[in-house]
């Protein structure tokens, strides 16, 4: 018998799910098991407030829980069966009538397309939780978004027609790209549009602190509250589009950008003389040499490491980062292609102030080719794919890119096409909103639908968010996008057949060959 099962990320054992006592994130078999117990009890709350009166209050328990079961987010059973608790006493808040919670078994022993689908959507809506999360604490939430995840839920548990179940998996993709829309607005309006930055990958000599993950508004408490302080700030991993927003690029001791994506933590942390803080995923299992210095809040929760609470009082972060003393002199770190800085803060705004330049280098001749290389990076070899298709990109193309995928390209010198540079960064994960933008913006521009742009997608997906984006770019009717490295496990080749047959979905193979076919050369 399985100890567990857990197909949801890339990474999982053999490209079919991990089923020992571990998976290959290092999630132990009874985090997993109590992960599902916990996805469990949200469908049994769905199935509760269909009938009841549910508050604010259950929308955030809602929230919090699909957030805590993404991938390298929480590994720490304690904090897992602590918000199941929680879950199941709002169950009896909001209605007398009891509702059961649901056995996650009997999804993973679906028919295997039924599973597939109902996959696809509780993925996506684990995704989709985590930008309404950050919207949240940001102070917006929408009605739309938030009954979706009950509705989704419950289909998880009762609906078993197909055709219902695919229409749904679309629909996960319409109202995540709202939610990616109302993340949009609160980032912005909390710290303002992003500009282009140069990002410096030296760490400076003295005192610092490592932040990780997505949540802005963590950072923006953190700088505010290292203020004055000779303690230098880092971001790390998804945290490096922070550089580009006015509200946090305003503190002087935001300083650079540590190391390059979070597969590659373990070694880059090792004994690091500074705190790291983990503020969403990802989180991997914490090595010794750099275990006193790990700090984690918000949903992030890694069994005996410190963890910063509501309260969001970072002075034990902060005590640490003095203790540690950080470098001696000044530690000149590198990306992953040797470039010594990267630049980030090519959002929606920032490239369509360039509208107008941009459209004419396309009717000139002088950009012949859009692409959009990104999304979550991972561990396997043969992501090395997305260095060598950048770096075999004509000189008149230009490359989007976005998420931590961006750390396979954003350190080459690809030089700029009248001053545009090749590389355009537009943020983190959920800023797959300004790249939609932009690609609107060329449509209207050139009067044209999206498929019939001089635009390619070439997409490497990880974890649960890259679904809920996926899902978007194929309610929007984007077709030909390339994904990679491999094709998710959850999707199971009937359905797979149904998104090549729509959508043209295309596995990625070499660089070479899917060069060719993407510029007919
Ligand atoms: Fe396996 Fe990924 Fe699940 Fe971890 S999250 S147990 S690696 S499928």
């Amino acid at each position: 018998m399985n100890e567990m099962f857990c197909f949801q990320c890339q990474q999982t054992a053999h490209n079919t799910g991990c089923e020992g006592k571990i998976g290959v994130c290092g999630k132990k078999a009874d985090t997993a098991n109590y992960q599902d117990e916990l996805v469990g009890a949200l469908i049994g709350l769905a199935k509760t407030a269909e009938h009841g009166n549910p508050t604010d209050r259950t929308d955030e328990l809602m929230l919090k829980g699909l957030f805590t079961t993404i991938t390298n987010v929480n590994f720490n059973n304690e904090t897992i069966k602590k918000l199941k608790t929680e879950i199941e006493q709002e169950k009896g808040r909001i209605n007398s009538e009891r509702f059961e919670d649901y056995d996650m078994k009997k999804l993973w022993d679906e028919h295997q397309d039924v599973r597939s689908l109902k996959s696809l959507i509780l993925f996506g809506i684990k995704g989709m939780a985590a930008y309404a999360y950050h919207a949240f604490i940001l102070g917006k939430t929408d009605k739309e978004v938030n009954e979706f995840f009950y509705k989704a839920l419950r289909a998880i548990a009762d609906e078993s027609d197909p055709d219902v179940l695919l229409s749904l998996v679309l629909e996960t993709g319409r109202v995540n790209l709202k939610c990616m829309e109302m993340l949009d607005a609160a980032n912005t309006d909390a710290f303002g549009d992003p500009v282009p930055t140069e990002v410096p990958l030296t760490i400076e000599k003295g005192p610092f602190i490592v932040v990780s993950g997505h949540d802005l508004h963590d950072m923006k408490l953190l700088l505010e509250q290292t203020k004055d302080k000779g303690i230098n700030i880092y971001t790390h991993s998804e945290m490096l589009p922070a550089h580009g927003y006015p509200e946090l690029k305003k503190y002087p001791h935001l300083k650079g950008n540590f190391g390059t994506g979070w597969q590659n933590q373990q070694s880059e942390f090792h004994n690091i003389p500074a705190p790291i803080l983990f503020t969403t995923n990802c989180i991997m299992p914490v090595r010794q040499s750099y275990s006193d210095r790990v700090f984690t809040t918000s949903i992030v929760s890694y069994p005996e490491m410190v963890h910063i609470g509501d309260d969001k009082d970072f002075s034990p972060v902060i005590k640490k980062a003095i203790e540690c003393g950080g470098y001696d002199e000044d530690r000149h770190m590198t990306g992953m292609n040797g470039g010594s800085t990267v630049t980030t803060g090519f959002a929606h705004n920032a490239v369509l102030s360039n509208a107008a330049k941009i459209v004419e280098l396309v009717k000139n001749g002088k950009i012949k080719h859009f692409f959009l290389i990104g999304g979550c990076d991972g561990a396997a070899p043969s992501r090395s794919y997305y260095t060598d298709f950048a770096k075999l990109t004509p000189p008149d193309t230009i490359i989007l890119t976005l998420a931590c995928g961006k750390y396979r390209l954003n350190d080459l010198d690809l030089g700029s096409i009248d001053g545009i540079p090749r590389i355009l960064d537009c943020g983190q994960c959920n800023d797959a909103y300004s790249a939609i933008k932009i690609a609107a913006a060329l449509t209207e521009a050139f009067g044209c639908g999206v498929n019939d742009l001089p635009l390619t997608l070439v997409l490497s997906w990880y974890e649960q968010k890259a679904v809920c984006i996926l899902l978007s770019l194929l309610h929007l009717g984007i077709k030909n996008i390339y994904l990679g490295p491999t094709i998710p496990a959850f999707v199971s080749p009937n359905v797979l057949k149904a998104l090549v047959d729509s959508y043209q979905i295309t596995p990625t193979s070499t660089p070479e060959d899917d060069l060719r076919n993407i510029l007919g050369k």
